[in-house]
């Protein structure tokens, strides 16, 4: 009999919290709530736009921004690509960066006629930042790639000596995806203001985890992204900091939506869907907390009876719901195989030739054999006690019989 896998990969993706379900429900049919947002002239717009704007304010209080300063994206990737290149494109030209240079920073006039062109950025951040910042050095933007420590953080010394009166923007995520590690974004936030430079922070993962404040941290563009917080797939956004005015280039042309940086007709049921696991994530961060910090303590307890395992970025501050452990002389791979009614992620990813240790791992200077044997557990709203005395028993057995067929 198929019995579904117990589901240890909330990282990657969550499901979507039934009321949120019966929110975005509400939105589609004849029925329903199916106008266009941006139709003025009539009820079926006007109702969709109550919609769109109640998730705005939603969005906003998560990270207690402005309503106006929430931008709907279709994820935190096209997040993440908005404000880069976007914030880029603006300041390579002299008229953007006189203009953002005249509001940020009024002790740098001497740069203000310079066409700022640098990012720096982290060696660990998503793919979604790094890919971004990659497509941009084709376009005569230089970007640093500043090199994490061993704890999985990013030095805001580090940041500080990469930082030239170049640097537009330093982009540094809140939580790493794989490792689950927190960095001082409040540091660098007061950095950033006190170089002249903007900041962006990828909060897809602490979104729900974290209590953020994107004033007290001094940031200028955050992105979330739903399905990581109980969501949707396909609907995220990005904030973009409204005072002193932070004006980025659009990246999707047409119509003018959202005030002029992301075009496109608004998708209400997405909204109704953000808008509601945004209040849920507000209003139960400390009750998810409390959970996760129980189930971590779970894992870790029976987990010490094994032998030669360790939490890789162990010393930092971490969130609770994600752990990366490396076991000796077990590959990745093959222990996935023997845990076939457990979901979760290995370090690794597959390319076309080879099985090659995640670039998180790597950077954080894990030897390659331990990045080969590491794996990624991350926990949710709906795991229980119970799943994770499973997952731990089945690791203790397949590690066994791993062990034993070495020896
Ligand atoms: C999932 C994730 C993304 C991508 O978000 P999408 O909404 O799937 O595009 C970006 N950054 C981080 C840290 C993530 O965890």
């Amino acid at each position: 009999m198929f019995t579904q896998p117990l589901y240890f990969d909330y990282a990657a993706t969550t499901p979507v919290d039934k009321s949120v379900a019966a929110e975005m429900t509400k939105c589609l049919t004849f029925e329903g709530n199916f106008g266009n947002p941006a139709s003025r002239a009539h009820f079926y717009g006007w109702q969709a736009e109550q919609v769109v704007e109640a998730a705005r304010i939603h969005v906003a209080k998560l990270i207690n921004a402005d309503a106006r300063e929430i931008v709907f994206t279709s994820g935190a990737t096209e997040a993440n690509n908005l404000a880069i290149k976007g914030c880029l494109e603006k300041s390579q030209s002299v008229d953007g960066e006189l203009e953002q240079n005249h509001q940020q920073d009024h002790h740098q006039q001497d740069n203000s006629h310079v066409a700022k062109n640098h990012i720096v950025t982290s060696q660990i951040e998503h793919k979604a930042v790094l890919d971004a910042c990659k497509a941009l050095e084709q376009h005569s933007v230089n970007v640093t790639y500043v090199a994490p420590q061993t704890s999985g953080i990013t030095r805001v010394d580090d940041i500080a000596n990469a930082i030239t009166p170049q640097t537009a923007l330093v982009s540094i995520m809140l939580v790493n995806n794989e490792l689950g590690v927190i960095n001082d974004i409040a540091a660098i936030g007061q950095l950033c203001q006190a170089r002249g430079c903007l900041l962006h922070v990828d909060a897809s993962q602490a979104c729900g985890k974290v209590a953020i404040d994107v004033h007290a941290l001094h940031i200028d563009f955050l992105s979330l992204s739903a399905h990581k917080m109980y969501g949707p797939k396909g609907i995220g956004a990005l904030f973009v900091k409204r005072s002193p005015k932070t004006v980025i280039n659009a990246q999707i042309h047409g119509g003018g939506h959202e005030r002029g940086m992301r075009s496109g007709t608004l998708p209400t049921h997405q909204l109704a869907g953000l808008g509601e696991c945004s209040r849920i994530a507000a209003e139960q961060l400390d009750t998810d907390n409390a959970h996760y910090k129980a189930l971590h303590a779970h894992f870790l307890t029976l987990m010490q009876p094994l032998s030669g395992w360790r939490v890789n970025a162990q010393s930092a501050p971490r969130v609770d719901n994600i752990i990366n452990i490396a076991i000796e002389q077990v590959d990745g791979e093959v222990l996935l195989t023997l845990l076939d009614d457990i979901a979760l992620s290995t370090g690794s990813a597959c390319t076309s030739a080879s099985v090659e240790p995640s670039y998180v791992l790597s950077a954080i200077g894990l030897p390659r054999a331990l990045a080969h044997s590491s794996f990624r557990i991350s926990f949710g709203r709906y795991t229980t006690k119970d799943d994770v005395t499973t997952l731990v028993e089945k690791i203790h057995q397949g590690v066994n019989t791993l062990r034993s067929s070495a020896a």
